[in-house]
């Protein structure tokens, strides 16, 4: 099991980027290894910890999800539309981070500037995709499959560059390696530097003939259908990654990934707070003062629900288990009632003397003035 990262670091669910800054480095100080009690171990969480809880992306995703799909993630993810926590299980200090000195460059190693590159393998791009759900969609989960315009493994050459049914040759220049070695005199000796084969592009092969297709790219701009499936219960503004999916990568380059960012439709019955759902609800002087049966919707079927009598307007009533399931998978909100008294307009004269009559009862909070009811009723 994860350790629960806010625990790691001591700080509460609430604090702040720069409370969880400090509490980072009290630990790291305290945990370095170089130490004189320091434990690696711990020192590897705390920093796992801070990966994820300063980063806006991953802790929202965190707060949201929990630790359990980065596990899911890490026994292979079979199924799991969400992708973990990239980097989270990682060991990588953002150097510019810190300003703590030496501490941890000695356990770093120090920046290292990577002098050359030594690939061209290029990434694919990550995609962005905003979808509008509705509340019944966050009540029951939505599977909904999208089209998207991107950069795809050529089908022709099969992402080799070359066309297919002509050779493919081993680059002569780097023997097939991808990297070239250049050996530089300085003051201080002679230096080797290893670089990108300029010949091959670090691909070590060189077609004979480029695939007439993507032109020798391996890959080609093409729509592609995507499965997504939104879970029950996702919040408004909350965004899924589907590893992977983004633009495929090209030359050996791992391919990006799906971000998919959900937006709630208004609904014209309900509002949502949380995951309880809101309705509002009329009532008349009289189902307030002898109260009723109403049927009332849900994103269910409907339900009944009895007005007691001396119901005040504004008054909150709680149905539970009928609101928004929980993301977690793990029950669900409630289904919150609010009453709205409707005052009448428009009254008869007989209705009129029906209200005046209600005024001579016991109890009322207040009494209006006899001299104005003489006016009404003139
Ligand atoms: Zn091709
Ligand atoms: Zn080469």
């Amino acid at each position: 099991m994860p350790e629960d990262y806010y625990n790691i670091l001591g700080v509460s669910r609430e604090a702040t980027d720069v409370e969880i800054k400090k509490a980072f480095y009290k630990k790291a100080h305290q945990y370095h290894p170089d130490k004189k009690n320091g434990d690696t171990e711990k020192f590897k969480k705390a920093n796992e910890a801070y990966q994820v809880l300063s980063d806006k992306q991953k802790k929202s995703q965190y707060d949201q999800f929990g630790s359990t799909f980065d596990q899911a993630q890490a026994g292979g993810g079979g199924g799991n539309p969400f992708g973990g926590f990239g980097g989270a299980q990682g060991f990588n200090v953002n150097m510019e981070d810190f300003d703590l000195g030496d501490i941890f460059s000695s356990f770093f190693g120090g920046r290292q500037k990577t002098a050359r590159q030594t690939s061209n393998a290029v990434p694919g791009n990550d995609i962005s995709v905003d979808i509008n759900i509705d509340f019944k969609d966050v009540y029951q989960g939505l599977e909904k499959e999208l089209e998207l315009y991107k950069k795809v493994k050529c089908s022709h050459c099969k992402g080799t560059s070359a066309e297919p049914g002509t050779k493919i040759n081993t680059c002569s220049k780097c023997q097939g390696t991808g990297q070239v070695k250049r050996a530089s005199q300085t003051m201080f000796g002679v230096f080797s530097r290893v670089s990108a084969c300029p010949e091959c592009q670090s691909q070590g092969k060189i077609p004979e003939q480029n695939c007439s297709q993507c032109s020798g790219q391996g890959r080609k701009q093409e729509y592609e259908k995507v499965e997504i499936e939104i879970p029950a219960g996702i919040k408004n503004g909350q965004t899924i990654e589907i590893r992977g999916r983004g633009e495929d990568g090209a030359k050996g380059g791992p391919s990006g990934n799906l971000y998919i960012t959900v937006h709630l439709n208004p609904n014209k019955t309900f509002k949502r707070e949380g995951d309880n759902l809101i309705y509002e609800l009329p009532i008349s002087f009289t189902q307030a003062a002898l109260g009723d049966e109403v049927e009332i919707p849900t994103l269910d079927k409907k339900i009944v629900f009895k007005i007691p009598n001396g119901t005040q307007s504004h008054q909150k009533f709680e149905i539970s288990s009928k609101g928004f399931p929980h993301l977690n998978g793990y029950g669900q909100g409630n289904l919150i009632i609010k009453t709205h008294l409707i005052t009448p307009t428009k009254l008869s004269g007989k209705e009129k003397k029906l209200f005046y009559e209600l005024t001579k009862l016991k109890g009322q909070a207040t009494k209006p003035k006899e001299s104005l009811f003489n006016k009404i009723f003139k």
